[in-house]
């Protein structure tokens, strides 16, 4: 049954107010705010495994997982045993552990396209380094991006499409210079025929091609396999370097992420530079970018391209990455997980078709995206022909029923080793009693 909250006593209401008097917007990352979907933001008061509680005591199934990284569920025990070792510890040294090497060690085995790797505390952070690195070890300043695809809040990343096809982008964000993103080429996501022109006339001078394999910010949109595969083989051909933004697919669509999965199809395929973040720090800032000793040799302090941070392989955070790699280390975890989606999203799919409501659905691993389609769209101008007002509709009917998804149309949905078969008929009787609202 739907919640009902009286507006007087909704503490989440009052959270909210308070917030907004002295954080803009009430919160620290925008798409918290609900300024998609409408209404109030659930303020948080607690965790445990698939579900929390917001400010109201009430519970929620929850499918955003912090984004990403609480693929374990909220409050893992072995997890939270080794952040409460590692605090004891002590939190910050800014001198070097034999954590972060046991860090590093444990994501290189299981991306072998990595041979090193750099811990820093945030994706944007990371995707920013990649970017600056891939300029450093090439020598050339364009770079490649898609629509769609998000690589975290860099100035240069900042970009839209501009007018025209292989044209140089326009920011997204007032205070980033045109100047800063001139060098940044904005391409159409799956669309081959703008991959090739472009390559022809910019190819020379490009530093790197970023992508995200399985776009997560557009909602859910996998490359095509001969797109991924051109985008290689042009890559190599014209000396530019393939970063694969894996912040969100990293260890979260399968244990050798996204590359991985793509290797199956494509043999022997590898990025040069992988970017990492969300699942490796289990919760706690922690992000990564690692590629080929070649490559990697160009960082500071044997390297002339600068990165640094006073945080960077911060000890608590670490040791909270470390347990949660050894948890997902462990054999069948991804079987188990893949699993409870397809379950999921077959779910939905069902109760959906039972209300004659389009739909379609996808996953990968542990995460899943649906659309109000008949058929998965395969670049962000699609995705966001979505009906804004039916999606709201779903989104706050599953709302209401204690199911959280993602608050936009826009963003990917999580599934947690936690969830259990009744969470997922739960979460799929809610819906089909949502979809007859559509
Ligand atoms: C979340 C995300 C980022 C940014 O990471 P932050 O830790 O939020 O800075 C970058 N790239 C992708 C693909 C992401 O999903």
């Amino acid at each position: 049954m739907p919640h009902a909250i009286n507006p007087q006593s909704d503490r989440n209401q009052q959270l909210f107010e308070r917030a907004a008097r002295v954080i803009p917007g009430g919160v620290n990352s925008p798409v918290r705010a609900f300024k998609a979907v409408g209404g109030t933001p659930r303020f948080v008061a607690r965790a445990q495994g698939a579900y929390f509680w917001d400010a109201n005591g009430q519970r929620y199934i929850d499918y955003i997982g912090s984004w990403g990284p609480m693929i374990l569920g909220h409050g893992h025990p072995a997890v939270v045993e080794a952040v409460q070792k590692a605090i004891l510890e002590g939190f910050s040294f800014g001198a070097p552990t034999e954590r972060e090497v046991e860090l590093a060690e444990a994501i290189l085995e299981r991306v072998p396209s990595m041979d090193m790797v750099r811990l820093v505390s945030s994706g944007t952070e990371a995707g920013m380094s990649a970017i600056r690195l891939a300029r450093g070890a090439t020598g050339r300043s364009k770079i490649i991006k898609f629509e769609g695809c998000y690589h975290g809040h860099a100035d240069a990343l900042l970009v839209k499409a501009g007018s025209g096809l292989a044209t140089f982008g326009n920011p997204t964000s007032s205070g980033v210079p045109p100047e800063v993103v001139q060098h940044t080429l904005v391409l159409e996501y799956n669309n081959l025929q703008q991959l090739e022109e472009a390559f022809v006339l910019h190819g020379k001078e490009l530093a790197c091609l970023i992508i995200e394999p399985i776009a997560g910010n557009m909602n859910f949109v996998r490359a095509s396999v001969p797109f991924m595969r051109r985008c290689r083989e042009l890559c190599t051909q014209y000396g530019a370097l393939f970063i694969f933004d894996e912040v969100m697919t990293g260890f979260r669509v399968a244990l050798g992420s996204a590359q991985a999965v793509y290797a199956r199809d494509i043999p022997g395929f590898e990025p040069d530079i992988t970017v990492m973040g969300k699942v490796i720090g289990g919760g706690m800032p922690l992000a990564a970018f690692g590629g080929k000793r070649a490559v990697m040799e160009h960082l500071a302090p044997i390297g002339t391209v600068y990165q640094a941070g006073t945080l960077s392989g911060n000890p608590v955070a670490t040791a909270c990455g470390l347990a949660t790699l050894k948890e997902i280390g462990k054999p069948g975890f991804y079987e188990a997980l893949s699993q409870k989606t397809q379950t999921l999203v077959q779910g939905l799919q069902g109760a959906a078709d039972a209300a004659g409501v389009p739909f379609c659905g996808d996953s990968e691993g542990g995460m899943f995206g649906f659309f109000l389609f008949p058929e998965l769209p395969q670049n962000y101008a699609k995705v966001m022909t979505t009906d804004n007002k039916r999606f709201n509709t779903l989104f706050h009917g599953m709302l209401d029923r204690g199911v959280y998804f993602a608050p936009a149309l826009y963003e990917a949905g999580f599934m947690s080793a936690a969830h259990t078969d009744a969470d997922i008929a739960e979460t799929v009787a809610a819906a089909a009693d949502v979809f007859k609202l559509l």
